[in-house]
């Protein structure tokens, strides 16, 4: 059994190219008969690490997992790449489980996935039944719930301690998406672990765009965030059960596809709503933290914080829910200081003084978090006890210049504003006044006042940054009463009388590069994703099963990318494996061809690197992108360095495009003169944003992809 066998078994089954993070690690582990423990952010790929080892050994493997509503979900999606598995749960009937029994008995089962309970149930009958079979591995997912530390302890865990004394010979892995070293402590000791490796990966999720937002008129800015994702699937927690019905409401009278969840529904009616949403019947789902767990749902494409979580590990956990499948996905906080304050009742805990005093803390570092002036991503890391070397450069903050300015006559302006007004109006009105608006809503007696319109050179964006910076530096308050009102404070008196000198933060937004370029990077066919993604809900259909169970979106983003057109095409597109390409392959390809037809597009198959992954490691960590740099800068041709490296031009010229932004190649090095202004002409023509394709189109056969790529880069 080698790992060579594993990698035939990701891509045939699975139909995956190369493993991710620890993947390949904790497999040879298994191999060896070593225990694993795996830690691995949630979409990171844990399942894969015990499912291939089990289709490797022999007898079975026995998956433990609390999650019962996963169940059926995991097994389905095993089903699909013709992979026998089955569970046994509190949701099946008496006779529904004999069957599994006996199927098992039969060893016709590979994998047997079952709820912790179940496995010391009536005595040792269990584990009887488990001595008279042939068990090749334990998956003990979800680990964690075996810590008091974590924030899932479930005692019947605890129980699974057994299982090393039972079957010492038997190798364990136990998989979490934890991070905490107290919990780590936990799952070795309560599992008996002793010849182990601990196998943890980054917890970072690149693929997540961070952005929070000030908590003013959110709802407006609520709508423009869904009018850019009008056929993307998201989730909306809101604080109260309440907001959520209402929010859910709002949005469809909006046109939205919005549906409630909380815990005070029906349990009906939750079920009903999930299903809705997890086969995307439902785009949206406005929900209370009681919606997440036990959502696999790969295609979350943003999730939405209207109100505070009470901590960073509830933020992390509810925004991990986004961007499973590894596409681009957006997490957006409206933050206010007022949430804060609103929150500490919550973190009282009575009769525990020292309990409250952590959850205040962690509250604390949840506002620091909102009010952030650095990379976003940073800190949350930093807060795992993971280290990022350098600002992510995929968050609101790393696309944000923060310049101190010295802000004292600003500060001065805006005190005397609040001052003049009689500190009882609210930041709105408090910035229409100061930049002297000529709306009814200002009352007639203010606009006689010498402070009405002294700040009318800034901007009612910057006005509201500077009146948020003063409030957090205690030059104002935020006074919660019927409205929040902004008031003076004891520092407000020295900076109007000249004696304190404030410094602000003057914030600009940097051309946003991140979409474009993503945009570039995938220029993905949206009319054929769209067509495919009605295919895949017809076969999700007749098979009752999730659309994700059939193809993830990464497999349709990539068919609308890479235009396959043959069956040796479609299995390289990730997710397609043998059995796959059987049963959907000729309907997708038909669809794909048609489309192509429709359009006179031949197929992109040079687009895609098949083994970039492993090519990375061999260089010795110099990414594929610098290699072709530096063979460029060595005098060599595009043409030249595709043959010497065994890549497509395309990849070539896209590689190269990615250093037009640092300057380490000029434009005029990959385009000739005449032909930049014709491709710019094109690109305001047709705007890049809907994708390169027409573009091309537009200029003709004389004109490269990578021509264009390299223009707007450019731009850029
Ligand atoms: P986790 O349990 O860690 O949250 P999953 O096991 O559900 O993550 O995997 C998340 C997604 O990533 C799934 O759609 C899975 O099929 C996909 N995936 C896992 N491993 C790979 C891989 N090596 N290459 C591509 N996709 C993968
Ligand atoms: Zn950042």
């Amino acid at each position: 059994m080698t790992i060579k066998k594993a990698k035939e078994i990701l891509k045939h089954q699975f139909g995956y190219d190369s493993f991710r993070m620890n993947q390949e690690a904790a497999i040879e582990c298994l191999l060896h008969k070593k225990d694993a423990v795996v830690l691995m952010p949630t979409g990171g790929g844990k399942s894969l690490c015990y499912q291939i080892p089990a289709l490797m050994f022999d007898g079975l493997t026995l998956v433990v997992s609390p999650l019962i509503a996963l169940m059926k979900d995991q097994v389905d999606a095993l089903q699909s790449n013709g992979i026998v598995a089955a569970y046994l749960n509190s949701t099946q009937t008496n006779r529904e489980q004999v069957e599994v029994f006996q199927k098992v008995r039969r060893g016709e089962v590979k994998l047997l996935y079952v709820a912790p309970e179940r496995l010391m149930q009536s005595g040792e009958r269990f584990i009887d039944f488990l001595d008279g079979l042939d068990i090749s591995l334990f998956a003990i997912d979800e680990a964690h719930c075996i810590s008091s530390w974590g924030h899932d302890f479930r005692p019947e865990y605890r129980q699974l301690s057994k299982l090393k004394q039972y079957f010492p010979d038997v190798p364990l892995i136990a998989l979490t998406a934890t991070a905490d070293k107290l919990v780590r402590q936990d799952i070795i000791k309560y599992l008996n672990l002793q010849n182990y490796e601990l196998l943890i990966s980054s917890f970072n999720r690149p693929n997540i765009y961070y952005t929070v937002k000030p908590k003013r008129s959110s709802y407006g800015q609520l709508l423009d965030f869904l009018e850019e994702r009008k056929s993307e699937s998201g989730i909306i927690y809101c604080l109260s059960r309440a907001a959520t019905e209402n929010l859910a409401l709002d949005l469809r009278d909006e046109g939205f596809n919005a549906l409630p969840y909380h815990a005070g529904l029906t349990k009906g009616e939750r079920d009903k709503n999930q299903s809705l949403f997890i086969n995307d019947d439902v785009k949206i789902i406005v929900a209370t933290i009681a919606f997440g767990m036990g959502i696999d749902k790969s295609n979350v494409r943003f999730v939405v914080h209207m109100d505070l979580p009470k901590n960073i590990e509830s933020y992390y956990q509810e925004t991990g829910r986004a961007g499973r499948d590894g596409l681009e996905s957006d997490a957006l906080l409206f933050f206010s200081w007022g949430d804060v304050n609103k929150l500490k009742g919550f973190a009282e805990i009575e009769n525990n003084q020292q309990q409250s005093e952590i959850m205040l803390k962690k509250l604390n570092q949840m506002g620091e978090y909102g009010d952030l002036k650095h990379c976003r991503r940073k800190y949350l890391l930093d807060y795992f006890d993971e280290e990022l070397n350098e600002d992510c450069g995929h968050c609101d903050n790393c696309d944000t210049d923060f310049e101190k300015i010295d802000g004292t006559i600003i500060a001065q302006k805006a005190l005397s504003a609040v001052a003049r007004t009689g500190q009882k109006f609210g930041l709105t009105y408090l910035v229409d006044f100061i930049r002297g608006s000529k709306s009814q809503k200002i009352w007639d007696t203010h606009k006689n006042l010498k402070t009405y319109g002294i700040g009318s050179d800034i901007s009612k964006d910057e006005w509201l940054a500077y009146f948020r910076d003063l409030v957090t530096q205690g030059f104002l308050k935020q006074v919660e009463e019927k409205y929040t009102t902004i008031a003076l404070t004891e520092k407000s008196l020295g900076v109007l009388k000249g004696n304190t000198p404030v410094e602000l933060f003057k914030v600009t937004v940097k051309e946003k590069k991140s979409t474009l370029v993503s945009e570039v990077s995938h220029p993905y066919e949206k009319d054929l994703f769209e067509r495919l993604r009605t295919l895949r809900a017809k076969f999700a259909k007749a098979e009752n099963v999730p659309p994700y169970i059939i193809f993830s979106d990464v497999t349709l983003v990539e068919c609308s990318t890479y235009l396959p057109l043959t069956e040796r095409h479609f299995l390289k597109m990730s997710g397609v494996g043998d059995v796959k390409m059987e049963k959907y392959g000729k309907d997708f390809l038909a669809e794909i061809i048609e489309f192509c037809e429709e359009n006179n597009y031949e197929t992109r198959m040079t687009l895609k690197e098949p083994t970039r992954r492993k090519r990375k490691r061999k260089n010795n960590g110099e990414s594929s992108h610098s290699i072709s740099l530096k063979m460029f800068k060595e005098g060599k041709t595009v043409k030249e360095i595709a043959k010497e490296r065994n890549l497509a031009i395309g990849t070539i010229e896209s590689h190269l495009v990615k250093f037009i932004p640092t300057g380490d190649i000029q434009i005029e090095d990959l385009v000739e003169l005449e032909k930049i202004e014709v491709i710019k002409d094109a690109i305001f023509e047709m705007n890049p944003e809907n994708g390169l394709s027409p573009i091309k189109e537009y200029l003709g056969e004389e004109f490269s992809y990578g021509e264009i790529k390299a223009v707007i880069a450019e731009m850029i």
